[in-house]
């Protein structure tokens, strides 16, 4: 069978054991030696950057089989599915980083003001030192080495801790990325809450966390014990609000929505429809079935729940509204039907968590300032989608809506831009990357001045001071 085939249904969920907790004694001794390596400014030179992007890209070449599997025994990933959003997207990552490296690193002078000159000034981009990373399980190798390509770019040495809700893939990252990266300066700690714990107890220059915001607090407290900087990339609940019910509509947030079964951090995670939501209902649950047949519970193209935890917690949430389609599951499989709800009670879990699974609330509100009211007394999602070709309106939806990222008419599409900077604000994180984003927000960007001593200019400036002085001062500043 060709890879880009049909994909076989799942394995039996649960083979895979959970990763063991490293031992601390060998956090340290990794972290210690991490350290050492980076200290030694090996991870510094363009050409060395360049080498390990090579090599990661090297990685996903060879042993793309390997992590397209382990990606299906975790989360029922679909080949194709599998392919783009978790490797095809770290290569063009890392396509681009290859590509514009070399400007990244240069430096730029700055403008002196005449009272300093002669002198140069400048900005130098300068790699922060060690970076850690933690991942989550729902794209556990795309959030994992997205924010490895901006470390490696900036020339750190980093440490992944990808989730142990996703063990193969954990586990095939740990197996093959020392042979294809420089071992003395990237490394893997498999493990759960413990070997977090562990890693976090130690110094870093960057922690670089994705995940929710119960663990993000976990490591703002730990990351402030030695005053690391952090970047934290976050869920919410993102709102899609709906002004054109078209079925092109429909299919887009269907897509977008029930890839990855829904556990997509900027999936829409609720509809906001503008006036009667029939004909969206409908045009939503003609496209599901085009996606996904009549039978999705038993279509390859569906991923399944990540776990039995929040298979429950989904079931559970089924029944915080009226099944409009969908609404069917299997326990065995651990598979959701994609569903639309109506009639959903505002004031319910399903409305005040984000949803994270294959489940869409369609809210059926009578003007478009009700829906940005709606949006703004809620926590700052990661995206906001507004499907609408409605110039007036999209400028509205651009001006009130505070959020990661704008997007009209293409939810999520805004992820595989690597230009674009990928990051949320307030409820949803803070720090971004992706691109030259990632590259700066790893790197200090270091201020850098030369003077001679040869002239001496300041004698204008030094004490004792007087009116006319002061009057250079003035005019040269
Ligand atoms: P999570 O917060 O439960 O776990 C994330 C990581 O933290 C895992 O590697 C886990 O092992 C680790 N961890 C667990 N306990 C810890 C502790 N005490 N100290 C330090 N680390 C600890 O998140 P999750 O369930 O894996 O992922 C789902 C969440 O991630 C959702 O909220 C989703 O919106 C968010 N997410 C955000 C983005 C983004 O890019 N902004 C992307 C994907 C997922």
């Amino acid at each position: 069978m060709g890879l880009f085939t049909s994909t076989p249904l799942p394995e039996p969920v649960g083979d895979h054991a959970p990763p063991v907790d490293e031992h601390p004694a060998r956090i340290q001794q990794v972290i210690a030696s991490l350290r050492q390596a980076s200290d030694a400014r090996i991870t510094h030179p363009r050409r060395f950057r360049a080498q390990q992007l090579r090599g990661l890209e090297k990685m996903l070449q060879e042993r793309e089989v390997d992590f397209l599997s382990a990606l299906e025994q975790d989360l029922g990933k679909s080949v194709t599915e599998a392919k783009f959003t978790e490797i095809d997207v770290v290569k063009s990552e890392i396509d681009y980083a290859q590509r514009h490296l070399s400007e990244w690193m240069d430096s730029s002078t700055v403008k002196v003001p005449l009272l300093l000159q002669p002198a140069m000034a400048k900005v130098e981009p300068r790699p922060l030192g060690v970076v850690l990373i933690i991942g989550p399980w729902n794209y556990p190798l795309q959030l994992v080495l997205a924010p490895l390509v901006a470390a490696i770019a900036a020339g750190n040495a980093a440490l992944i801790k990808p989730s142990e809700v996703a063990p193969a893939t954990s586990g095939t990252l740990a197996k093959f990325l020392p042979l294809y990266l420089d071992p003395r300066v990237y490394a893997v700690c498999e493990g759960g809450s413990d070997t977090a714990s562990d890693l976090l107890s130690a110094r870093w220059d960057h922690i670089f966390f994705t995940g929710g915001e119960k663990v993000a607090r976990i490591v703002a407290a730990a990351a402030a014990q030695h005053l690391t900087p952090t970047t934290l990339e976050l869920g919410g609940k993102c709102p899609t609000v709906v002004d054109n019910h078209l079925l092109p509509t429909a299919k887009r947030i269907a897509y977008a929505k029930f890839m990855n079964a829904g556990q997509t951090c900027v999936a829409p995670d609720y509809v906001l429809s503008i006036g009667d939501s029939d004909a969206l209902v409908d045009r939503l649950g003609k496209a599901i079935t085009s996606f996904y047949g009549k039978e999705p519970l038993a279509h390859p193209d569906l991923g399944r729940i990540v776990s039995d935890r929040h298979f429950q917690r989904l079931r559970r949430l089924l029944s915080m509204g009226t099944v409009a389609h969908g609404g069917t599951f299997d326990e065995a499989t651990l598979r959701i039907a994609p569903t639309i709800l109506r009639n959903v009670d505002l004031d319910s879990e399903l409305m005040r968590e984000e949803i994270f699974g294959p489940i869409l609330p369609v809210i059926e509100l009578s003007s478009f300032e009700e829906a940005l009211d709606f949006i703004a007394a809620r926590p700052t999602p990661l995206a906001a989608y507004l499907m609408s070709e409605n110039p007036r309106l999209q400028s509205i939806f651009s001006d009130r809506v505070r959020a990661g990222a704008i997007v009209h008419n293409a939810p999520m599409a805004q992820t595989i831009i690597p230009a674009l900077p990928f990051g949320g604000v307030g409820a949803s994180g803070m720090g971004s990357y992706h691109g030259r984003h990632g590259f700066e927000r790893l790197s200090q960007m270091r201020p850098e001045l030369s003077k001679t001593t040869v002239i001496d200019t300041f004698s204008t400036i030094y004490p004792p001071y007087s009116w006319a002085k002061r009057k250079i001062i003035d005019r040269l500043l």
